[in-house]
C-alpha cells in the first residue's frame, strides 16, 4: 500500500443503541494509531437527542488528554476520531481536528494538505465566512456548507466540495441532519472501510479497528464512500455518476503487522511512503518559500548546521544553491559549528538549520551560538512547533509525516526537495537563471516522485538479492562526486547505522589519496554515478578500483552502457530524470540496499543499537 501517512483518522456507524458509546471506540481506535506519533487529538460525536455534535479536542497525547477532559463520556453511537500531525497551524486546541462549518452542522476530520486552502478560504471569506483557526482542514466543512446552499443533497454537497480541491485529503464528514451517515473520501492519503457485524468503520490504517473487524473494502484514491447503516456505496470522484462495486478483503495480519502496513518493518514502509512524502512536500506554499529565500537574497554570508543525514541534505543544498541560485554557502556539523567558526559569524549572516525533529540538541547549540552572535536564523524542519521553529525568523516544513524508523530515509529526501524549490526561487530572484531554464526545472522537480515510485517497483527485488550475496562484507566504500558525493554520504551512513557493516564515504576524486590502499581483490565499492559533468572522472575512478579487482557496486542510469559494463553489481536509475535532483533517486537503492543487509544479518532495522531518533544530548 502506498501512501504517506501524517495523522490518523477513524469514523465507527454503529447499530448498537443500548448503553453503547462510540467515544470509547474511538479513543481506544486512536490509542492504536499512536505509534505514528502525533501533537493533537480531537472526537466529535452525534448527540441525536440535542440534535447537536459533542465535540472534546486539545493539543497533546491522547492520554494526556483524556486525562483532562475525559473522552469517554461524549454520548452517541456515530463519530469521529483525528490524531494531528500538524502542516497549517501550530498544534493547538482551536487547529485541532474535529473542524465545523459556520452553521455548526457539518463536522470534518482530515489527514493531508489543502494545497489551494488559502484561496479558497478567501473566496469563502468573500461570502461571509468566518474561521477560527489557521488549519487549512476547516475551509472543508465551509465549501461543504456554501454548496448545501445550491439545494443538492448531501452527497453531491460533499463532492462539489471535494471537486475543488487541490493537494491529497482523506477525509470523514458528520452532518446533524442525517445523523446516520458518514461520507468519507481520499486522494493520495490512505483511507480503509471496516466492516463490522453491528458497525461500520473508516480509518486512515487497519490497527485503528483490527479488533473489530478484519474485513474491509480499500477505497481506492479519488473515490469517496456514502456509509449508512446498512450500506457503504462507493463512488468515483472524478465521475460521481459511476458507483463502483468493490469486494470485501479479509485481513490476515496481525496488528503489529498491520501498522506497518503489511510490511516488516517502519523503515521498509518509510521507504514506500517516500514519493507521496515528496509530493505533499512539493506542495509547499510559493509564497512562503520566497518569504524565506529573501533572507539568503543580499545575505553576506550563508552558513547551514545540521547532523547526521540532514547535514548530507545541506551538501546537497550547498550544491543547489551554487549552481541554481549562483551563491555560495557553507555546511557546518552542527556538533563543531561553535568551535569552527567560534566569533567570526556576525550580524547579517544567515543559518539555515535543518533538522527533522526540530528538536536535535547539538542543531539548536549552534543556533543558540549563531543568534548571538546577530546572525539570523532560518529553519527547515519536519515537526510544526518544535523548538528550532523558536529561534528562527522563517520556517520551511518539510510533510514527510511522522518518521518512526530510527534511521532516516523520506526526510533525506523531502530535504532536499525543499533545498531544490529554495534555489530555484533564489535563481528567481537572483535572475540567475532565464526564467524558462527555471520553468523546466520545475517540472522536473516534479517528476521527482514519480521517479522514486518507479525505482521502487523495478528494483528492491534485484536489490535484495545483492544484499543477500554481499551483506556478510565488513567494508564498504561508497564514491560519489559533486553533487552525489552527498548520497555516497548517506548510503554509507545507513548501512552502518542498521547493518553494522564499516562503510566509508569519500568524494570519489580524493580516493587516491589514501582509501585507496585498502583496496584488495573482492573489496565492495559502491558509486553513485549519474550521468552529470562527472561522469567521465567517475568512470576513471571505477577504472581504478577495478584494476585492484574491486567488487564494483554501481547507481546508475539504466541506459549507461559504459558503467554497466564496468561493474559487477548495478541498480538501475530510470532515464530522464535531471541530475541536478539525483540524490533524491540514487539514495533509494542504497536505502534499500542497508535495509536488506540488515535483514539479511540478523539485525533489527527500526531499532539500531545505540541510537535514538531524536538526539537530544550534546
Ligand atoms: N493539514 C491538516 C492539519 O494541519 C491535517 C494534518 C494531518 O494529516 O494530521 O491539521
Amino acid at each position: 500500500m502506498e501512501s504517506c501517512n501524517l495523522c490518523g483518522i477513524i469514523a465507527i456507524l454503529s447499530k448498537v443503541q443500548e448503553g453503547f458509546q462510540v467515544s470509547v471506540q474511538i479513543r481506544e481506535a486512536l490509542k492504536r494509531l499512536e505509534y505514528r506519533g502525533y501533537d493533537s487529538v480531537g472526537i466529535a460525536t452525534i448527540d441525536s437527542e440535542n440534535k447537536r455534535f459533542q465535540i472534546k479536542k486539545d493539543k497533546g497525547k491522547i492520554d494526556e488528554v483524556h486525562a483532562r477532559l475525559n473522552l469517554d463520556t461524549l454520548p452517541g453511537r456515530v463519530g469521529i476520531g483525528h490524531t494531528r500531525w500538524a502542516t497549517h497551524g501550530k498544534p493547538s486546541k482551536v487547529n485541532s481536528h474535529p473542524h465545523l462549518d459556520g452553521s455548526g452542522k457539518i463536522s470534518v476530520i482530515h489527514n493531508g494538505i489543502i494545497e489551494n486552502f488559502i484561496s479558497l478560504r478567501n473566496q469563502l471569506i468573500e461570502l461571509g465566512h468566518e474561521f477560527k483557526s489557521e488549519c487549512d482542514t476547516e475551509i472543508i466543512p465551509h465549501l461543504i456548507e456554501e454548496e448545501l446552499k445550491k439545494g443538492i443533497n448531501y452527497e453531491e454537497a460533499v463532492h462539489g466540495a471535494l471537486t475543488q480541491l487541490q493537494g491529497s485529503y482523506a477525509i470523514a464528514v458528520l452532518n446533524i441532519d442525517e445523523p446516520e451517515k458518514i461520507i468519507v473520501a481520499r486522494k493520495e492519503s490512505p483511507l480503509i472501510i471496516g466492516l463490522g457485524e453491528n458497525a461500520l468503520y473508516a480509518a486512515s490504517d487497519i490497527p485503528a479497528f483490527l479488533p473489530m473487524t478484519n474485513k474491509v473494502k480499500f477505497l481506492l484514491d479519488e473515490e469517496m464512500a456514502i456509509l449508512t447503516l446498512n450500506s457503504v456505496q462507493i463512488r468515483s470522484i472524478r465521475d460521481f455518476n459511476t458507483i463502483i462495486e468493490r469486494e470485501t478483503t479479509e485481513i490476515q495480519w496481525t496488528t503489529e503487522m498491520a501498522k506497518k502496513g503489511g510490511m516488516s518493518h517502519f523503515m521498509l514502509k518509510e521507504i514506500h511512503e517516500q514519493p507521496n512524502a515528496l509530493r505533499n512536500t512539493l506542495r509547499m506554499d510559493p509564497v512562503i518559500v520566497e518569504k524565506f529565500a529573501k533572507y539568503l537574497k543580499d545575505a553576506p554570508t550563508i552558513y547551514f548546521t545540521a547532523a547526521g543525514t540532514s547535514f548530507h541534505a545541506t551538501m546537497a543544498g550547498q550544491f543547489l544553491l551554487a549552481r541554481i541560485a549562483k551563491t555560495i554557502s557553507f555546511p557546518f556539523i552542527s556538533s563543531e559549528f561553535k568551535d569552527r567558526i567560534g566569533e567570526t559569524i556576525g550580524p547579517g549572516s544567515v543559518v539555515i538549520a535543518i533538522t527533522q525533529s526540530g528538536e536535535t540538541a547539538d542543531t539548536l547549540n549552534a543556533v543558540v551560538h549563531a543568534k548571538s552572535q546577530g546572525a539570523k536564523i532560518l529553519a527547515i524542519t519536519n515537526v510544526l512547533g518544535s523548538s528550532i521553529t523558536r529561534h528562527a525568523e522563517a520556517v520551511l516544513y518539510t510533510q514527510a509525516g511522522p518518521e518512526i524508523g530510527v534511521a532516516a530515509t523520506k526526510t533525506f529526501i523531502v530535504q532536499i526537495a525543499t533545498l531544490s524549490m529554495l534555489a530555484l526561487t533564489l535563481a528567481e530572484m537572483k535572475n540567475s537563471l532565464p526564467p524558462a531554464k527555471i520553468k523546466e526545472l520545475r517540472s522536473n522537480l516534479d517528476l521527482v516522485p514519480d521517479f522514486v515510485e518507479k525505482i521502487i517497483k523495478l528494483e528492491e527485488d534485484n536489490i535484495k538479492i545483492a544484499a543477500d550475496q554481499y551483506a556478510q562484507k565488513e567494508d564498504f566504500f561508497y564514491l560519489g562526486r559533486g553533487l552525489n558525493f552527498a548520497t555516497a554520504a548517506e548510503g554509507a551512513l545507513k548501512l552502518k547505522e542498521i547493518s553494522y557493516n564499516h562503510a566509508e564515504a569519500y568524494p570519489a576524486g580524493e580516493s587516491k589519496h589514501g582509501p585507496i590502499a585498502l583496496i584488495e581483490s573482492g573489496f565492495p565499492v559502491v558509486f553513485v554515478a549519474p550521468p552529470d559533468e562527472t561522469q567521465d572522472r567517475i568512470i576513471s575512478n571505477v577504472m581504478e578500483m577495478k584494476a585492484r579487482e574491486a567488487l564494483i557496486l554501481a547507481v546508475c542510469e539504466e541506459n549507461d552502457h559504459e558503467i554497466i559494463k564496468l561493474s559487477d553489481v548495478v541498480f538501475r536509475i530510470p532515464s530522464g530524470c535531471n541530475s541536478l535532483f539525483s540524490p533524491m533517486t540514487y539514495v533509494v537503492p542504497l536505502q534499500l540496499f542497508s535495509y536488506y543487509s540488515a535483514i539479511r544479518r540478523g539485525y533489527n532495522p527500526d531499532q539500531p543499537r545505540n541510537l535514538a531518533k531524536v538526539v537530544t544530548v550534546l
